[in-house]
C-alpha cells in the first residue's frame, strides 16, 4: 500500500490550463477519472500529461491517445485531485479558494454512543486516532464485529470504538464522501481527506489517504496519516502514566527551576523535549529554545540554532537578554553549556535541559560532571524525565511463558510477574518484535532527596533515597506482566539485578 501511495503525484506540481483541460469533455473526464494537466501547445506534437486514477489502464490510455491525437503521459492522481483539477479547468471552482478541510477537535474524547450520526462518529474516531499519534487507522469488518486498530510507532493497537456492524457502513460511506470517492463504483478505491487538527489558527495540518477495499461484509477502510509538516507529539500520547503526566505538568507550571530530560541517544529525548514544549502555553509565557538542530518548527516559540562560529552556550546567554520565562537547551554536553544553564537558573528562568544519561539519577551525575554544583542542583532541580524505548513483543505471536526462569527469579525477589515470549510469525517477519514501547522514569526531588543531593551523595545513594515514584525497572516489570516486553529486556536494565535475585533481603 505504501508503494502505491508514494507513487501518487501531487496536483500542485501541475499547471491547470482551462483550454487544455477542455480538450476532453467534462462528462467523459468525470466518468473516467482523467484530466489533462499542464499547458498543451495546440500545434505541438509532444506527449500530453493526463492525470488518471488508474494510470495502468492501457485501454483507457489508448482511447485518450485517440481523442487527443497525441502520445499520452499518464500520472497518478487521486479522485479528489482529479475532480478538483476538472472543476478548476471548467471554471466551476476558484483555484485560489481553500480546497476545503475537515476541522477535527484537538481534545480526543470518544463517547461510545453508537447511535451518534455517522459524521459525529467519524470525527471522534479520527480525532482520537490522531491524538494517539496513529500513522494508520484500520477499520475492518467481520460477520458480527468491527475492529478498529491503530498503527502507532510501528505497532498495531486495537482500540475500543463505538463502531458496530450496524453503523460502520455509514461511517465508511462518510469517509468516502469526504475523500470525494466516486459513488456507487465497486472495487478498491483511494482518495484524500485534508484535515486540520485543533483551531484553525494554531492547528496542525494532516493528510489522510483513504483506501477502501470491498469484502464479504462490506467495505473495509484504511487511512494512512501523513503530516504535512513534522509535528510534536502531544504529551499525553508519549506513554507517561496518568500520575506521571499530572505530576510533570504541575512541575512545568513552576515559575523557575530545572527540568531535565535525560536519556541515552536514540531513546526519544528530542521527541520528549518537543512534546513538552508544545504542551506549554506559549501565549502566557515567553518560551524560547536553543538547539543544535531544529527538528520541528513549533508555532509561537522562537527557536534558535547557533550560527557558525557561535557556541550553544553563547546563544543561551544571548537568549537571556530576551527575558524568557522558559528556555529549552537542546543539548547540554559540555562544561560551557552547563555553565550557561547555571546562569539561566540564577536569572530565575525555567530551564528545560536535554542531557545524555542512562536513567533519571544518571542525569544528575551528568550535570555534576559538567560542572553544576551540588547546591545549584539541590536548589533548582524540579524534575528529571527519563524516557527509554524497549523492544515491544509482537502482539500477534506473543504467548505466556509458564517456565520463565527470570519470572521465577523475580518472584523469589518479591516481584511476582508473568513472563511472555514471542517466537516470531508472519506479522513480525519472524523477529518476535514489533516496534518499541516507551517507559518513562519521572524523578521529582523531595526534601530528603535535596538534602542528600546538597550533601554530595553518590548516584547509588540517590537511587536509594528515591524521588521517582516508580523506577524504570518497576515500570518495565508492569509492561512485562502485560506481555509488552520480555523479561530478558527488563533484566538488562540498570538497577534490575535487585528485582531478579534469589536473595531474601527486602526489595526497596
Ligand atoms: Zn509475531
Amino acid at each position: 500500500m505504501s508503494e502505491t501511495l508514494s507513487s501518487f503525484s501531487e496536483l500542485s506540481q501541475f499547471e491547470i490550463d482551462p483550454a487544455s483541460v477542455q480538450l476532453l469533455g467534462y462528462g467523459y473526464c468525470d466518468k473516467k477519472h482523467v484530466v489533462v494537466l499542464g499547458r498543451v501547445d495546440p500545434d505541438g506534437h509532444g506527449a500530453v500529461t493526463v492525470g488518471m486514477l488508474h494510470p495502468g489502464d492501457q485501454q483507457l490510455v489508448d482511447s485518450l491517445r485517440g481523442y487527443l491525437r497525441r502520445p499520452v503521459q499518464p500520472v497518478q492522481l487521486n479522485a479528489w485531485e482529479i475532480g478538483r483539477a476538472l472543476d478548476i479547468g471548467y471554471g466551476k471552482l476558484d483555484p485560489t479558494a481553500d480546497p476545503g478541510r475537515l476541522v477535527l477537535p484537538d481534545d480526543a474524547s470518544l463517547d461510545y454512543a453508537p447511535d451518534n450520526p455517522a459524521p459525529a462518529l467519524t470525527m471522534q474516531l479520527l480525532a482520537r486516532a490522531l491524538a494517539l499519534g496513529a500513522r494508520q487507522i484500520h477499520i475492518e469488518r467481520y460477520a458480527d464485529d468491527v475492529d478498529v486498530r491503530l498503527r502507532i510507532d510501528g505497532g498495531l493497537h486495537p482500540i475500543g470504538s463505538p463502531l458496530s456492524p450496524a453503523n460502520v457502513g455509514a461511517v465508511v460511506g462518510y469517509l468516502a464522501a469526504l475523500a470525494r470517492l466516486p459513488e456507487g463504483e465497486p472495487g478498491p478505491r483511494q482518495g484524500l481527506i485534508r484535515a486540520t487538527v485543533g483551531d484553525e489558527a494554531g492547528g496542525r495540518a494532516v493528510d489522510l489517504h483513504l483506501a477502501v477495499l470491498p469484502g464479504p461484509y462490506g467495505d473495509d477502510a484504511t487511512l494512512h496519516v501523513t503530516q504535512t509538516q513534522p509535528q510534536p507529539r502531544p504529551l499525553e500520547a508519549m506513554g507517561l502514566s496518568g500520575p506521571q503526566l499530572s505530576s510533570l505538568r504541575a512541575r512545568l507550571d513552576a515559575a523557575q527551576g530545572l527540568v531535565v530530560i535525560g536519556a541515552a541517544s536514540g531513546h526519544g529525548r528530542t521527541t520528549m523535549l518537543y512534546s513538552i514544549l508544545s504542551s506549554l502555553d506559549a501565549r502566557r509565557r515567553k518560551v524560547m529554545t536553543v538547539e543544535p538542530v531544529m527538528e520541528i518548527d513549533i508555532p509561537k516559540i522562537p527557536q534558535r540554532t547557533p550560527a557558525e562560529g557561535t557556541t550553544l552556550a553563547q546563544l543561551v546567554r544571548a537568549s537571556l537578554d530576551h527575558a524568557p520565562d522558559v528556555l529549552a537547551v537542546g543539548d547540554v554536553s559540555d562544561a560551557e553549556s552547563a555553565a550557561s544553564v547555571g546562569v539561566a537558573l540564577q536569572r530565575g528562568v525555567l530551564v528545560l535541559a536535554v542531557v545524555e544519561s542512562a536513567d533519571a539519577v544518571g542525569a544528575v551525575s551528568t550535570l555534576r560532571r559538567l560542572g553544576l554544583t551540588d547546591d545549584e542542583l539541590a536548589d533548582h532541580l524540579v524534575a528529571v524525565v527519563s524516557p527509554r524505548l524497549l523492544p515491544r513483543l509482537c502482539p500477534a505471536c506473543r504467548t505466556a511463558a509458564p517456565d520463565d526462569s527470570r519470572a521465577a527469579a523475580a518472584a523469589r525477589a518479591g516481584h511476582p510477574v508473568q513472563g511472555f515470549t514471542a517466537p516470531g510469525c508472519e506479522a513480525c517477519g519472524g523477529r518476535g518484535h514489533d516496534g518499541r514501547v516507551g517507559v518513562h522514569e519521572l524523578l521529582t526531588p523531595d526534601a530528603a532527596f535535596r538534602e542528600k543531593l546538597a550533601a554530595g551523595a553518590s548516584a547509588p545513594v540517590l537511587r536509594q533515597v528515591g524521588g521517582s515514584e516508580q523506577t524504570v525497572v518497576q515500570l518495565a516489570l508492569q509492561l512485562a506482566n502485560a506481555g509488552e516486553v520480555d523479561l530478558a529486556t527488563v533484566a538488562g536494565l540498570p538497577g534490575a539485578a535487585d528485582h531478579f535475585s534469589a536473595s531474601t533481603q527486602a526489595p526497596r
